[in-house]
């Protein structure tokens, strides 16, 4: 990764920083932190000829060849610093941030998720979330529909709160961003589609976009989880957050493998904020609130929680995973007690690891 002196570049610089790399086989790719913009180096920058050329050049700070299977993620890479924000909002860096709403809009029962949007702003949610469309095991079952965002866009102008929903091809990511979603989720099905991740990547930069990206069920391991996310930041927008959300083979009587303990390593090894999603871990609402303070005793920046104003009337995973506006609130109140409780001995352990 090349690392500039000052926070941009001019054109020229630019055109004479890939000038010198392109002879050696290498494409630049701008990543632009919150800092200043690097360079992160694509094909073999091991090269000590092209990096003594590239630190050879007075604008250059210097060259960081990270050794590490992601460059950018690394919380000793130069975005460590990046602070992801949305509008007023920061994500991580000390903030415990909640998402909620339903699994799924119902396009033809509006109402109950206006009544939701106005119940998440009430019990202190940060973000609005509303499945637009699904991914459904059975191709028989609701697989959401595109009218359904014209209800999110409308609670989203009725509370003010940015809006978060799943995509999972080009055609809803370019309708999602289109019509002003915030937070783009890529579901734990797709965090190895490296084609949407990418394209994903390349359609945010240059806007305020964040992604939340889902760990996948299968991934066993922290750094292909980690290298997802890399996908997403090598296009130029490092606004992403992590969200583990259970794993399988499940755990006997729970949806998935409850995994928010993998907050801690995550943050161990990246800058990202790690936002734990406890309903699709347990999958029962009952449980919701005990994975919830859990994933903030580990360290997590925050919850992605699903809520429903009449969860037995909701549909997609509502009627069995969705806690109502209640027992949102205490949720949230218990967990972000338990965050200002662990910040200080969490970062400890991270700053010694
Ligand atoms: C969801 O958030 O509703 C969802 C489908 O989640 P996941 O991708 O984690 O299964
Ligand atoms: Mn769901």
């Amino acid at each position: 990764m090349i690392i500039p002196k000052e926070r941009h570049l001019t054109p020229e610089q630019e055109a004479e920083l890939s000038a010198v790399t392109g002879e050696f086989g290498i494409t630049l790719q701008k990543i632009a932190g919150e800092t200043r913009s690097v360079y992160a180096m694509v094909g073999d920058e091991r090269d000590e000829l092209l990096v003594k050329r590239v630190e050879g050049l007075d604008y250059i700070d210097r060259v960081d060849t990270i050794q590490k299977p992601y460059k950018l993620m690394a919380k000793d890479s130069e975005l460590g610093r990046h602070s992801v924000r949305l509008n007023g909002l920061t994500i991580g860096n000390g903030h415990f941030t909640v998402v909620a709403g339903h699994c799924t809009i119902d396009p033809k029962n509006p109402d109950y998720f206006y009544e939701t949007a106005a119940a998440v702003k009430e019990a202190g949610g940060d973000i609005l979330r509303g499945g637009v469309w699904k991914p459904r095991t059975s191709p028989h079952s609701f697989q959401g529909d595109h009218r359904s965002m014209d209800i999110l866009i409308e609670a989203k102008a009725r509370t003010g709160l940015p809006v978060d929903t799943e995509v999972m091809d080009s055609e809803q990511l370019d309708l999602a961003l289109e019509a002003g979603v915030d937070m783009l989720q890529v579901g734990a099905r797709n965090a190895l589609n490296y084609g949407l991740l990418k394209e994903i990547g390349r359609k945010i930069a240059g806007r305020p976009t964040i992604v939340l990206l889902k760990r996948g069920m299968h991934m066993g391991k922290v750094d292909e989880f980690i290298l997802a996310a890399e996908y997403v930041v090598s296009g130029g927008n490092p606004n992403i957050v992590l969200t583990p959300r259970g794993t399988v083979p499940t755990m006997d009587g729970f949806r998935n493998h409850p995994d928010e303990s993998i907050t801690v390593l995550l943050k161990e090894k990246t800058w990202a904020p790690v936002l734990v999603d406890p309903s699709h871990s347990v999958g029962r609402s009952a449980y919701v609130p005990f994975a919830a303070c859990a994933a903030a005793a580990y360290g997590a920046d925050g919850l992605i929680v699903e809520s429903h104003v009449a969860p037995v009337k909701g549909i997609g995973d509502d009627p069995k995973q969705a806690v109502t506006p209640e027992v949102l609130y205490k949720l949230i109140r218990d967990a972000r007690a338990i965050h200002a409780m662990q910040k200080e001995h969490v970062a400890h352990i991270i700053a010694n690891a």
